[in-house]
């Protein structure tokens, strides 16, 4: 095998992979309308339009939009009551936001380890409860549902509210049912790389029209419907959505069951020749998972077969090939510096610290690609682990 493109070899590939996102005639049209009818802000019909296209998509009674899944996050927690002296279970395998919206809305996250899928682990949630615990947020990770069957039993028990964190999930279900109706509220973003996206952007949909409308309220300014826009019922701020970005989401709306099914089949592809190759390990989904959105392909390196290179190492030396969108992260959520400055608790997390070393992750735009272009991601997985000793060594 010739020499790593990271050590100075010819890469695999130097073609580019598709465009992400895809966009055509729809959205021009779209953006157009939005441009002509001069309501460019929250107050617009494309923004109705889309929340409830979005909701009815995943099977949702209500739906609220905003500037982005962050404060998606912090309006289902302010909905939810959640404040100072309570607690959020969340797991350490995912994005910053999941546990700092929990900070911001004045309460104390709580990290609790992941099971296979990189997924909220029920027992650890179980063992992370205390008397303060009011909420768990389990995230969808990489678009494989969390089980939330055993999640909502434990929540129930407990009386805990379940905010979905459906940021990569968008379309995905669990027993036929759609994320987003599974807890008591679920939360996605639309931000630049997820898997549907206006660049920015955010929802919370669910079928419990009170949390909804709270959280509504708390995105425009504390108004409740049926009052004036100088009434201010509630403590609220603007992180209202814009027409521009909802009238791009409803053209990009109408593609997403198509990418969904053509990332299914080449993740159907890579599962079958992946769990041939012995330095990775594919994991396939729960047997409960009935759509797996694929925002990420999730691959584990086996430590043993790769001479001390990890994720790091690795993924760099794919990139180097030609390979785009592999990623992973360096450290669990709360190793972070950030949540040294705040109080957090967290259970023992072993499964997130190995996930760190040897799981890494190809995102959606890869998984929407052709034959020709799997096959050189596999060809590119194959000369990266036998130049392992090279890279060991650089
Ligand atoms: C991207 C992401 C968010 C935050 O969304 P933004 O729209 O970027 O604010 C929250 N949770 C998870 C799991 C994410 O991946």
């Amino acid at each position: 095998m010739s020499s790593l493109a990271i050590a100075g070899g010819k890469p695999l590939r130097t073609k580019p992979f598709a465009r992400w996102p895809e966009f055509g005639a729809t959205e021009r049209t779209a953006l157009i309308e939005v441009l002509e009818s001069g309501i460019w802000g929250g107050y617009s019909p494309a923004v109705d339009e889309f929340e409830r296209a979005f909701a009815v998509f995943h099977h949702a009674s209500h739906g609220v939009c905003a500037s982005n899944g962050t404060v998606t996050l912090e309006g289902a927690l302010l909905a939810a009551g959640v404040g100072p002296g309570d607690e959020v279970i969340v797991p350490p395998i995912t994005f910053a936001a999941t546990a700092t919206a929990v900070l911001r809305a004045g309460a104390t996250p709580v990290f609790a380890d992941v099971e296979a899928h990189y997924n909220l682990d029920p027992e650890r949630v179980c063992e992370a409860l205390s008397p303060r615990t009011k909420a768990v947020i389990p995230v969808h990770f990489g678009g494989h549902p969390a089980d939330m069957d055993a999640i909502l039993a434990l929540a129930r028990e407990h009386g805990l509210t379940v905010i979905e964190d459906a940021a990569h999930a968008h379309g995905a279900s669990w027993k036929g049912n759609s994320v987003g109706t599974l807890g008591d509220i679920a939360s996605f973003s639309f931000q630049q790389s997820k898997s549907l996206t206006a660049g920015e952007g955010g929802i919370l949909i669910g079928n419990n029209a009170e949390l909804v409308g709270r959280a509504r309220s708390f995105f425009n300014q504390g108004r409740v419907p049926g009052r004036g826009w100088y009434e201010h019922i509630h403590l609220g701020t603007n992180q209202r959505m814009t027409a521009w970005q909802a009238a791009v989401l409803s053209a990009q709306l109408e593609r997403l069951p198509g990418q969904l099914e053509r990332r299914a089949q080449n993740a159907a592809y890579l599962n079958q020749r992946l769990s041939k190759l012995d330095f990775l390990e594919i994991r396939p989904p729960d047997e409960r998972v009935t759509i797996h959105s694929y925002c990420l392909y999730t691959i584990r390196l086996r430590p043993e077969a790769m001479d001390g290179v990890d994720v790091a190492a690795f993924t760099k030396a794919l990139a180097a090939e030609g390979i785009p969108g592999a990623g992973y992260y360096p450290h669990p959520l709360h190793h972070n510096e950030l949540f040294r400055k705040y109080a957090f608790r967290a259970t023992e997390c072993p499964r997130a610290l190995a996930a760190c070393r040897d799981m890494f992750w190809i995102s959606h735009e890869v998984m929407l690609a052709g034959r020709d272009d799997l096959e050189d991601f596999i060809a590119a997985l194959e000369k990266v682990a036998s130049g392992v000793k090279e890279l060991a060594g650089a």
